[in-house]
């Protein structure tokens, strides 16, 4: 029988919950269960891939083409869970669902309510990823308890237990423990106010795990563990870390999570074996070099907006025992100051994906700096348009080259839209999305560094490279390193007089791991080195 774990959140929000979630999940696959997780968002919007990733951080685009939130990539690069459509619903699916029903007279006249309708809808998309091979579904449920928006998620998570069972259900409710300078201590207050609204509800937290900056004392727990009505055992405390989130498994096993988990639910677990992450997190203490890169984005100020990129640095770090350290630079401050001026000091160059004319222009300034100069450039979707287009003005000599994106009219337009994509009007998951077949070029880099011909990465997008053009492109030295399967779309570009430069129009970093970097960002990081090594010897022979 499959059993259930609820992550729910109190306090404020950006507690890491998701990243929380995805630790549990990744420890218990460690013992050997099989487990599957799914997170609930309760904000109405219907496409998460219509929000702006400077509210609400990157979208996340799963093999199917699912747009879904960031969190999932947490899922993804922790555990092996499978996650496809089924595994994040927003109020809005929930509620369009319902609504659908009731039009199609499903519901039989009857009056249509939150309770029973809404609810047993979100029970009915837990079910869904109950089967055989599934010992454990980990649904975290977003937002905050208390939020107006969360109330339906949480009833319907109450009622789980009445229907499979309370042995089958861990409720795990994470929390802040706030340090009060002026206090000189930990406050348990807010923990003791957030349980008693979940407590409200009906719902018993049976485990509480606390983020503090602090450690939080025995006596605290205690006094936690009475007033939360919990075990003391129960009171987990997941301390910040200032070094990295691939330590947070390894702080709540030493806590005893695991054990607790396993002993709560009556699991038949193995032994826990956690070297391989051990080992990782070992590598990333103790790296041979530091290489600075540089990512121009448009949304250089905001973290969660290109957040997979960096992870995916960092496993190419963790590869490469090196620290990649990240310049977050904005293209509108090239456009300002010039690329010399901001990318001088960097080992590479990464320009990632986006939507939007703001930014354009430096970006192209620093694609063609890079190129100039010989520094390691690895372009990802828009990053791929923009290097398409300062070729096409700089080395092809075709002016105006531009995106029929940006503008409409482009005497050349270099980058133009799909003809399927050309009569579209509703915006949310309609573009060319998901996992797709890429061809490899037998003399690329690519496939040097992914050492097979095909391979499988998933995309976001609505424009490509215009094929009308790519005889000129290649007469002057660009390779087309991928294809579409039928040869027609291109994927990769490559430069052959150049140390490292590649762009593709898929998103790699998606499917990168920590234990596991992907093969062209081990490539970029790789080129990095390499070139922070060389200028390091010749910086010596100066000073001799
Ligand atoms: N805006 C571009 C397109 O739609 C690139 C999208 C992206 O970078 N994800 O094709």
């Amino acid at each position: 029988m499959t059993k259930h774990i609820f992550v729910t959140g109190g306090v404020v929000s950006s507690l890491g919950k998701g990243l929380t979630s995805a630790s549990i999940g990744m420890v218990l696959e460690q013992r050997g269960l099989r487990v599957k997780l799914q997170k609930l968002d309760p904000y109405i919007n219907v496409d998460p891939g219509t929000m702006s990733p400077y509210q609400h951080g990157e979208v996340y685009v799963l093999d199917d083409g699912s747009e879904t939130d960031l969190d999932l990539g947490h899922y993804e690069r922790f555990t092996n869970s499978p996650l496809t459509r089924d595994s994040n619903y927003t109020t809005g699916q929930i509620y369009m669902s319902v609504i659908e029903k009731e039009r199609r007279g499903e519901f039989l006249g009857k009056t249509v309510q939150v309770i029973p309708h809404v609810t047993n809808e979100i029970k009915a998309v837990i079910h869904k990823l109950v089967d055989d091979d599934t010992d454990i579904v980990i649904t975290e449920i977003g937002g905050t308890v208390g939020d107006i928006e969360s109330q339906p998620f949480l009833e319907a998570i109450r009622q789980f237990s009445l229907d499979i069972g309370k042995e089958n259900c861990l409720y795990i409710h994470l929390t802040l423990v706030p340090y009060l300078k002026a206090a000189g201590e930990l406050k348990t207050k807010p923990t003791q106010h957030s349980v008693g609204q979940l407590r409200q509800i009906g719902i018993q937290p049976d485990v509480l795990i606390c983020r503090t900056e602090r450690s939080i004392s025995l006596e605290d727990r205690e006094k936690i563990a009475l007033f939360c009505n919990v075990p003391l055992e129960a009171v987990i405390e997941e301390k910040d870390k200032d070094f990295s989130i691939y330590e947070v498994p390894l702080s709540l096993v030493h806590n005893g999570l695991d054990k607790l988990i396993v002993k709560r639910l009556a699991l038949r677990a193995n032994p826990l074996n956690l070297d391989s992450w051990r080992d990782l997190v070992q590598r990333m203490r103790n790296p041979k070099h530091e290489i600075g890169i540089a990512v121009v984005g448009k949304y250089a100020e905001h973290f969660d907006a290109y957040k997979s990129i960096y992870e995916a640095l960092d496993h190419a770090g963790i590869r490469h025992e090196t620290q990649v350290r990240v310049g977050k630079i904005s293209s509108e401050e090239i456009e300002r100051e010039g690329a010399e001026r901001l990318l001088g000091g960097y080992d590479g160059l990464l320009v990632p994906g986006g939507f939007g004319e703001r930014g354009i222009e430096g970006k192209i300034d620093a694609i063609r700096f890079a190129r100039e100069r010989g520094v390691p450039f690895f372009g990802i979707c828009l990053g791929m348009q923009c290097a398409v287009i300062e070729f096409a003005r700089n080395v092809l000599g075709l002016e105006g080259a531009h995106s029929s994106e940006f503008v409409k009219d482009t005497p050349h337009p270099v980058i133009c839209l799909l003809d399927e994509q050309r009569n579209i009007t509703e915006k949310g998951g309609t573009m060319r999305l998901g996992a797709q077949p890429t061809r490899l070029d037998p003399d690329s880099h690519a496939l040097a560094c992914y050492g097979r011909e095909e391979v499988f990465e998933r995309h976001r997008h609505r424009y490509e490279f215009n094929t009308a053009y790519r005889q000129t492109f290649i007469d002057h030295g660009m390779r087309i390193a991928g294809t579409s399967d039928d040869g027609q779309l291109v994927e990769i570009i490559e430069l052959d007089r150049h140390p490292w430069s590649m762009a593709v129009q898929f998103h790699p970093e998606f499917q990168s791991k920590p234990t596991a970097a992907h093969p062209l960002f081990a490539g970029f990081v790789g080129a990095a080195i390499e070139r922070h090594v060389r200028r390091g010897e010749r910086n010596r022979e100066l000073r001799k």
